[in-house]
Formats: structure tokens, C-alpha cells, sequence
């Protein structure tokens, strides 16, 4: 049984790691939030140690790591905000675990060549959250664009709106200093999965840019892809505002939808039970997607020539 520590153990996604640990047949021992409200660790962990305060936790996992080496904690998971990814990394790996990162793992790809310093120096490895890459409907849609290679490249149309309230724009998650952005906090997840399908990135131009939304086109070796982004209900489309629904996405190649609503749920789950049989993915892993994210939040807006999503018009 492997002992699990967690920072930011009271947000939103901290319950789908404490899930995971356990579904894995693991053990949270400790856990750090400067927020107090984590009466969640009793439905999976009563007898985890819960801090508030950094250093306090830091003296606890030193104090395990030096008693015995039964036990020190495997692994540190982190579930804090985007902008203290790479600080929390060098804490798990220089406290003698292995981290598990949520994505995106850094807002920019020159962080992830300090971070492979330190696992050079401390023999520990970083795993990151893409969740994406273990879903059935994405590894089979990767395999069938991997075995049909063909002269044009697949054409892509990406639509995700999820829509949030007026608390979004007041937390961490509406500051793009913290978060990166919309395209770097929503939409990581789907340019690391275009990546992981249609390999290299080729060119990466930006049509909009602004708090609530964003779109742009990329070009991978193969495919051509439209894509846009929104967090504003009002971007929800009128049929699916009608049947309730505050969320839309949809992902055509070749003008046919990729189903895959179904099977999100556990991926937290299966990507612990692959780090934890030595298949996670690393640094190296993440680079394409931080690279495209960090471009995006700093180029220049194109005009709509050439290539843009159709919700531009
Ligand atoms: P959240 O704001 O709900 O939770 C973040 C937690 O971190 C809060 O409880 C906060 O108090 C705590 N925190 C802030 N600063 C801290 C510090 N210095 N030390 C310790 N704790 C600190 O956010 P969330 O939605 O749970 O997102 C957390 C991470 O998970 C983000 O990186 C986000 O991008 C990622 N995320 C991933 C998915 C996914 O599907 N994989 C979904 C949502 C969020």
C-alpha cells in the first residue's frame, strides 16, 4: 500500500484524487489547504493529518521520511492552483516522493526544464492528470487516424462551452496570472488530446483572445483544426439552452462527432492505476500541449482570413 499526501485537498477536483487513492487500494496520510473546509477527507480518509499551513505540513513529512522508511510518503498529488504547480513539484520531489500534478502541469514550457533538473537530482518523477489520453473513445479514434494515414489532413472542428458563473472571473481561475487563461485552464486538455491523436504541432494562430472565451486555428501533421473555446452561457447554442443543458462540446473530423460524453468519470482512477504501474506520463509528455498554451496566450490576434471556427462569423 502506497502513502499518498495531497495539497489542495479542499477544491473542486481534490475528491476525484482522494478516489483514486482509494479505488487504487492506497492510503492519504496528509493533506494541505490554507483552506479549512475539507470535511470531504472523512468519507474516504479519517486518519489523514490535515494542515493549513505549509511548513507544518512540511515538518510532518520530513518527520515520516526520517522515522522510517515504512513511512515516508510514495507520492505527493496536487490539486492547487495552475500558478503554484512547479513550486508544489520541487516540494514532492525534494521531500523524497514522486508527485502526481494536475494539469496543466505549468503555464509555460520553460518551467518544465527546471523541474527535469530536479528529477535528474532527486531520482523522483513527475506525473501529470491527462485524463483525455486514458479515455477508450479518444485511444481508439488515435489508433484509427494512426493506421488510415492519408495525402490531406483530416479537418477538425473543436466547440467547447462550459458555461460558469460570475464567480469565475473573481477566483484564481479568472486570473490569467494564475491560471494561464481560458485557453490554458479549460482548454490544455484538448490540445494535449489533438496532439496525442494528430501529432506534431505546425502552426498555431490565434483568432480571439479575452477573459471568457478564445478560439483559434492549429495545425498538426495531421489534421487542420478550427477551434473555440467559452465559459459565457450566452456562446451555449439556443437547442441546448432549451433542454437545460449550460455545457456544449462537440469535436468533428471529417464532419463526423466524436462521441465521447460517456466513460469521464473514473479517468482519475485509471490514471493512478497507470502511474502507479510505472506508465504515467512525464515532462516530456506535457510539452506540446504547455507549449501551444503559452503561445496562445501571447500571440498576436490574426484577422479572420484563411481558416477560423465557424461561431467567428
Ligand atoms: P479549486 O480552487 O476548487 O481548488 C484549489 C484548492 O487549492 C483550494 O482549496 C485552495 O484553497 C487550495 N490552495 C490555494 N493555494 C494553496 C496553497 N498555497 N497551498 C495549499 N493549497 C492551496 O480549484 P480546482 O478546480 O480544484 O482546481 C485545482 C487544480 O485541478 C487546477 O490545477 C485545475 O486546473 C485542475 N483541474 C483539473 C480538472 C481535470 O478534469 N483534470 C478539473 C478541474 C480542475
Amino acid at each position: 500500500m502506497k502513502k499518498f499526501a495531497m495539497i489542495g485537498a479542499a477544491g473542486y477536483i481534490a475528491p476525484r484524487h482522494m478516489q483514486a487513492i482509494k479505488a487504487t487500494g492506497n492510503n492519504l496520510v496528509a493533506a494541505l489547504d490554507i483552506n479549512d473546509s475539507v470535511g470531504i477527507i472523512d468519507s474516504h480518509f479519517p486518519n489523514a493529518h490535515f494542515f493549513t499551513e505549509f511548513e507544518r505540513f512540511d515538518r510532518h513529512l520530513d518527520k515520516l521520511r526520517r522515522a522510517n522508511s515504512n513511512d515516508k510518503v510514495d507520492y505527493v498529488s496536487i490539486c492547487s492552483p495552475n500558478y503554484l504547480h512547479d513550486s508544489h513539484m520541487r516540494f514532492a520531489l525534494r521531500t523524497g516522493a514522486d508527485a502526481i500534478c494536475e494539469k496543466p502541469l505549468v503555464l509555460n514550457p520553460w518551467n518544465i526544464d527546471g523541474l527535469k533538473e530536479i528529477e535528474k537530482d532527486t531520482g523522483h518523477k513527475i506525473n501529470t492528470i491527462l485524463q483525455l489520453r486514458v479515455h477508450p473513445a479518444i485511444i481508439a479514434l488515435r489508433e484509427k487516424v494512426q493506421n488510415s494515414k492519408k495525402d490531406t489532413k483530416h479537418e477538425v472542428d473543436l466547440t467547447y462551452i462550459t458555461s460558469r458563473g460570475h464567480w469565475y472571473l473573481q477566483s484564481w481561475k479568472g486570473d490569467l496570472k494564475k491560471s494561464g487563461g481560458i485557453a490554458t485552464n479549460i482548454g490544455v486538455h484538448f490540445f494535449d488530446m489533438l496532439h496525442f491523436i494528430f501529432g506534431d504541432l505546425q502552426e498555431n494562430i490565434v483568432h480571439l483572445s479575452d477573459d471568457t472565451k478564445a478560439a483559434g486555428y492549429l495545425e498538426y501533421e495531421n489534421a487542420r483544426v478550427r477551434w473555440f473555446l467559452s465559459v459565457d452561457f450566452d456562446d451555449v447554442p439556443e437547442a441546448q439552452k432549451e433542454a437545460g443543458q449550460r455545457t456544449f462540446r462537440s469535436i468533428t473530423v471529417d464532419g463526423e462527432e466524436i462521441e465521447f460524453s460517456g466513460g469521464f468519470t473514473d479517468l482519475h482512477t485509471i490514471s493512478y492505476q497507470e502511474i502507479l504501474a510505472g506508465r504515467g506520463f512525464g515532462l516530456d509528455e506535457n510539452r506540446t500541449a504547455i507549449a501551444t498554451v503559452s503561445h496562445i496566450r501571447n500571440a498576436p490576434i490574426a484577422p479572420l482570413t484563411g481558416d477560423y471556427h465557424p461561431k467567428l462569423k
